[in-house]
């Protein structure tokens, strides 16, 4: 489906405005400085599921606790998952969101895994659309500042018997975030975890779940001991291969030789990596900027003898919230080192600014990537 498709799902969700709606001053002071995921916006979508009757009752209401029964499945048996997607104020004014199409079907490979039902592509398209138009003046125009929408699904049936849910929530909430100075790109100093692992073959890894972050967080505690931002996870049969950095994919930049540019490469989904919608954008946006790309594998060491002898200048991280961090330190067991001189690189840069200058509305989207919005 493209941006400019017909929205035959127009009306599929049943509108309940918000009395308490924060006023602008309100507003304008929380948006001053949202942080991440603090400062929520006014409404919030819900639609319900059960086996009986499917998707129904899809409502946009106020944001509002829920209640839940102490027997809700969810809080037993983690079926939970969630996504993670930005809108992005246009340069003209006008706001558009990024790729939601790859979120709702990624959404529904993780429902299928977790053995929850799929949501429609249309239900979850109307969801974001009503949502950002309804909260349009949540979405910041300040630079480097979005909409992030967070879609999600929990299992509510209320029994503690093991077995997929009856009975299911899809909520759509968003923030607006700061994930970054303008002008600013800090590299990140990385943990290479061989004590714990994210995922293995046959396991959840794919899929956007809940469990998976709750199994990452001691990692994630470890790396900050050892004076960390961030864990690296490497594969969980050989501790050898590097998968990706905590909640974001890895690239990794190799010079390039006379005849000609740099090539990126970044790890191929061997089923234990999450499949991120930026890393996919980052592979078919970077032809166009002279850069080759392939899909492939590095291991510790390669990685550790290539910033040695300078064939690995750059490595950075990419993902929905930070968009593009750099690596500019490794630490492990083995040993330390450095990428490049520690700082952001050239390509790194190069490439931030163009997924950037398109999320923005900046430059023409030859894609179709931009979904716009109200
Ligand atoms: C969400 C996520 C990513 C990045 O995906 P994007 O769609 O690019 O935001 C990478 N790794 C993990 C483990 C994730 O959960």
């Amino acid at each position: 489906m493209t941006a400019t498709d017909a929205r035959p799902t127009a009306g599929l969700i049943h509108k309940q405005l918000n009395p308490a709606a924060r006023s602008a001053t309100e507003r304008a002071a929380l948006m001053a400085d949202p942080g991440f995921g603090r400062v929520h916006t006014d409404h919030m979508v819900v639609i319900r599921w059960t086996a009986s009757d499917g998707w129904h009752d899809a409502t946009l209401t106020a944001y509002q606790p829920l209640a839940l029964d102490p027997a809700a499945m969810v809080l037993h048996y983690g079926q939970a998952i969630f996504e993670g997607l930005k809108a992005y104020r246009q340069a003209n004014g006008t706001v558009a969101v990024f790729r939601p199409e790859e979120n709702a079907a990624r959404f529904n490979r993780s429902a299928q895994r977790l053995a929850m039902p799929e949501l429609p592509t249309d239900l979850f398209l109307a969801a974001v659309d009503d949502l950002v138009a309804t909260d349009l003046d949540w979405v910041p125009t300040a630079e480097g500042q979005s909409l992030y929408l967070r879609p999600f699904m929990i299992a509510t049936e209320a029994q503690v018997g093991m077995r997929p849910a009856q009975e299911y929530l899809f909520l759509l909430i968003a923030f607006p975030v700061t994930p970054f100075f303008p002008g600013e790109v800090k590299p990140v100093t990385v943990w290479l975890s061989d004590d714990y692992v994210r995922a293995a073959i046959g396991g959840t890894g794919e899929a956007k779940c809940a469990g998976n972050y709750a199994g990452s967080l001691l990692a994630q505690r470890q790396a900050a001991e050892k004076g960390c931002d961030q864990v690296v996870w490497l594969d969980a049969v050989e501790r050898r291969w590097v998968e990706e950095m905590g909640g974001m994919n890895l690239f990794f930049v190799r010079s390039g030789s006379a005849a000609g540019g740099a090539r990126l490469m970044t790890p191929a989904l061997t089923g234990t990596l999450l499949p991120g919608v930026v890393r996919d954008s980052l592979l078919a946006l970077a032809p166009s900027l002279g850069l080759a790309v392939e899909e492939g594998r590095i291991s510790v060491q390669e990685w550790r003898d290539g910033c040695a002898d300078g064939t690995i200048g750059e490595v950075f991280a990419c993902g929905t919230a930070a968009v593009i961090a750099p690596v500019g330190h490794v630490r492990s067991r083995q040993g330390d080192w450095v990428v490049g001189d520690g700082s952001a690189g050239e390509v790194t840069l190069r490439l931030r600014s163009a997924l950037l200058d398109l999320q923005y509305g900046r430059v023409a989207d030859p894609y179709g990537w931009m979904r716009p919005v109200g």
